[in-house]
């Protein structure tokens, strides 16, 4: 996870802390299949689709493999595209997915073109409320959202807790105050999950930090790269110690209402 207005230097060490993962975010092929599972679009031909933030592309080469669509892989992370495309074309999946180098918040798509827009761990960056609403044109009618957005599972979560995701996330709420959102910015939700502890572990923070070492060593002049690794494990450690307390959710819904 980064952190709001960082530098170039540390733009750069962040991603290659994580270029290399199978992830950038907690998230797991499993969650994703779950996911589109509650999308209903297995029987549908000729989607659009756009995944926002993609990274490297775990998810979209789950939705490239599963659907009959074309994918649009928008990230803003240039490093980030050129692996996935390197992934994609390993699983020869090009002539499926389209990275295209963008700020998400507005990715210049045309109006009412997208049947699904995806986002795994990505939409805080522009905040979950914005990017709902930025996103919702973009939708054909009834067109489908599926997000994964950080969030507390309980009313009262440690002060320390809610201290640190708070600073990192201010408008960071509850599942509940998430559905609110969904439903204020005009869409109905299908159905919502809390991602699986695999999802944060075996997936994102334990490989991350198997590279740590590595990662350390070619940085080893670089206090930013030492702030930012140990950024990570604080986090790893609370996600550990306070796992009942807050998770992604991944919720699924329809765009209800034309937008005006
Ligand atoms: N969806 C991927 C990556 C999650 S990490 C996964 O689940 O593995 C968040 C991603 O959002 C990073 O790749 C980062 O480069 C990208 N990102 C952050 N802010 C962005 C913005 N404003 N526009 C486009 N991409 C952005």
């Amino acid at each position: 996870m980064s952190q709001p207005a960082i530098t170039r230097e540390e733009m750069a060490l962040i991603i290659d802390l994580h270029i290399d993962g199978e992830r950038q975010g907690p998230g797991s092929n499993t969650d994703t299949i779950r996911a589109l599972d509650c999308c209903d679009l297995g029987d549908r031909t000729g989607l659009t689709v756009a995944d926002m933030g993609c990274g490297t592309g775990a998810s979209t080469r789950v939705l490239a493999k599963k659907l009959d669509a074309q994918i649009i892989a928008i990230d803003f992370a240039r490093p980030f595209l050129l692996k996935l495309q390197s992934r994609v074309r390993e699983q020869a999946l090009q002539d499926r997915v389209f990275p295209v180098c963008a700020d998400m918040a507005k990715p210049s798509l045309p109006l009412q073109s997208l049947d699904l827009i995806w986002a795994e761990g990505a939409i805080y960056n522009i905040g979950f409320s914005a990017g709902i609403r930025a996103w919702k044109p973009l939708l054909k009618p009834r067109g489908l959202i599926a997000i994964s957005e950080i969030g507390w599972l309980t009313n009262n979560p440690p002060q320390s807790l809610r201290k640190y995701w708070e600073d990192a996330y201010p408008e960071i709420t509850t599942v509940s105050g998430s559905l609110e959102k969904l439903k204020a910015a005009g869409y109905r939700v299908l159905e919502h999950f809390t991602l699986s502890s695999a999802a944060w572990l075996d997936h994102y923070y334990q490989p991350m930090m198997a590279r740590s070492e590595q990662y350390l060593g070619r940085h080893a002049a670089s206090p930013t790269a030492q702030a930012i690794m140990a950024q990570e494990r604080k986090e790893m450690a609370l996600y550990e110690k306070y796992h009942d307390h807050f998770s992604y959710q991944f919720y699924v819904a329809e765009s209800t209402h034309p937008t005006r």
